[in-house]
């Protein structure tokens, strides 16, 4: 069955083998009488980066409490001892794990997953804050990793996520403890960036430390970590720790969708990353042929190439943070005014921005009604676009009290609602788990090709930005300082591009088709920067 290819596939009927269901033995933790319930629970290994993969809302963050020692799980009862914990746990790899951290004698540390409250709690200046933390007398180090130098006498309430992101990580692992946990690491942080925090993070392992990451960017996930737990069940009702597995196997199951040693299809189809090297969507008709554009901040200058969008393709903006994606986007939207250059055209965008706010007073369903109400009747747009995203279940909730992946999803259909001729999505995988990214991939994918519409999307994860592209647009300079946008070009012209800037290779899983990005100087590695091909080698 291939049901979230990216080019046509053909229907197959898909028999459900063995949906998940609740088990009656190892739950560990359950928030109120009928609340979420969490079963089982992660390995941690000596020397090992341990990978968490799994949707939204199955306990992943209540894993790393409970690990972290910060709470103590009530083993679906009334527990509140961790003797209990430990009897429940005997025989088991964590048993003496919990004996240590019942002592006391555990040293651990945690990036919490939302960095955006840091500022709340923590005041002064970055130095101060890594210089408390630094407990392994590594800062200078750290900082260089991380590029932190520019920021270091910032106040942290002035940080971007991005930056704020990248000193809790720094924090963390500068931090002397034998067991280090990072939840959802790569939020806000551009591909460079996130392949240095994966090997900050690798280097704690080889330094012989148990770590444990929580992670949505599947290919982030597979470069750093020795082996993985999948978590699957029902979001917001159970979820399920599957038994360790290998890196790239339990990710290649993962997209298959079926846990082999479980016996246990959590998803009905399997996804497969297109192993064509070009596609051509320049065969169709043009859209547009925008003109050179500036603008010019003061600080910062952005110059964009001129270029030609066609009908029916997905483009791909990447680039690292702070280089004018957004000041490009919000050109075409006609929310920026050009320095030089002018957007006349005759075109209908629909634009959903990086930075997303609810200030709509009322429900889901009637913020998108009064977009398109025919289109939330449609079969058409229930089957590629609402269904997918799980709309319907936000239908009745009050827009200003959505989470953050529920506004990006709901933001995401909006934009994808609204009758247009270009359609522009800044960072629409933020907030989202790797399934709600594969998702909303394969809507913005199947709208544009059957509606023939043209979409341009600003995006960092890299298997997205394969799975979703035609050609993709490469913005190159300084970041914070000046910017250049480079026409859009085929993938592997502009992923060669794009991955020489960033210095990493790429290469493809013989069984999926997901690109796998090669460890630094390994064989592949090498052989690959000689010839110049960082992405496409079959
Ligand atoms: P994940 O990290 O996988 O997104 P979490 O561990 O944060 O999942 O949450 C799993 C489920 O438990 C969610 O449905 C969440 O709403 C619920 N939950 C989390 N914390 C609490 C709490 N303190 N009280 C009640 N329910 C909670
Ligand atoms: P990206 O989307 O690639 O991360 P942006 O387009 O958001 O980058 O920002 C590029 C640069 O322009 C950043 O240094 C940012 O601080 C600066 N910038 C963005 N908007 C403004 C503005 N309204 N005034 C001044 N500088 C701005
Ligand atoms: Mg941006």
């Amino acid at each position: 069955g291939c049901g979230i290819c990216v080019h046509k596939c053909p229907f197959k009927a898909i028999t459900i083998v063995n949906l998940p269901e609740e088990l009656k033995e190892g739950c560990v933790h359950r928030y109120g009488v009928n609340g979420f319930a969490l079963y089982r629970l992660p390995v941690l290994k000596e020397g090992m980066v341990v990978g968490i993969l799994g949707p939204n809302g199955t306990g992943k963050t209540t894993a790393v409490k409970i690990l972290s020692g910060e709470m103590i799980p009530n083993l679906c009862g009334s527990n509140d001892s961790w003797e209990n914990v430990i009897r429940m746990f005997r025989g088991n790899e964590l048993q003496n794990y919990f004996e240590r951290l019942k002592e006391g004698n555990v040293k651990k540390v945690v990036k919490p997953q939302y960095v955006d409250l840091i500022p709340k709690v923590v005041k002064g200046k970055v130095r101060d804050l890594l210089k408390r933390a630094d407990e392994r007398g590594i800062l200078d180090k750290l900082v260089e990793e991380l590029e932190l130098s520019n920021i270091l006498d910032r106040e942290i309430q002035h940080l971007s996520g991005g930056e704020l992101q990248r000193v809790a990580i720094a924090a963390a692992i500068a931090r002397d403890a034998d067991f280090y946990f990072f939840d959802e690491p790569s939020s806000y942080l551009d591909i460079r960036q996130r392949l240095k925090v994966a090997k900050a993070i690798r280097k704690l392992a080889e330094e012989g430390k148990s770590v444990v990451v929580v992670e949505h960017d599947l290919a982030v996930l597979d470069y750093l970590s020795d082996i993985i737990h999948i978590v699957y069940g029902k979001p917001g009702a159970y979820g399920i720790f599957s038994m360790p597995k290998g890196t790239r196997v339990g990710i290649n199951a993962f997209l298959e969708g079926y846990l082999p040693e479980e016996n246990v299809r959590f998803r009905p189809y399997q996804i497969r990353f297109t192993k064509l090297s070009e596609r051509h969507s320049q065969a169709g008709d043009v859209l547009v042929e925008y003109p050179r554009l500036v603008k010019d901040y003061g600080s910062f200058r952005l110059e964009a190439e001129g270029g030609t969008l066609y009908r029916g393709e997905v483009v791909s903006i990447v680039g690292p943070n702070g280089i004018g994606k957004t000041t490009f986007v919000k050109m075409l939207a006609g929310v920026e005014e050009p320095t030089e250059g002018k957007v006349e055209w005759e075109l209908r965008v629909s634009y959903k921005p990086q930075y997303i706010k609810a200030d709509y007073e009322g429900t889901v369903y009637e913020l998108l009604s009064k977009i398109d109400a025919a289109k939330l009747m449609s079969n058409f747009y229930k089957t590629e676009l609402l269904n997918p995203l799980g709309i319907p279940d936000l239908y009745d909730r009050a827009v200003n009290d959505l989470s953050g992946g529920e506004l990006q999803r709901v933001a995401i259909a909006a934009c994808l609602l609204r009758d247009a001729d270009l359609y522009l999505l800044d960072e629409p995988s933020a907030y989202l788990d790797v399934e709600q990214r594969l998702a909303v991939s394969r809507a913005i994918r199947h709208l544009m090709e059957k509606n023939e519409k043209t979409a341009l999307v600003v995006e960092h994860d890299v298997l997205m930005i394969d799975y979703i592209s035609d050609r993709i647009m490469v913005f190159e300079g300084e970041p914070g300082k000046y910017g250049r946008a480079l026409p859009p070009m085929g993938m592997r012209e502009g992923m060669n591009r794009f991955l020489a800037n960033v210095g990493i290779t790429f290469r493809r899983d013989p069984d999926t088709g997901r690109p796998r990005a090669n460890k630094e100087g390994s064989v592949k590695d090498r052989e690959q920067k000689e010839i110049g091909e960082y992405y496409y080698v079959s």
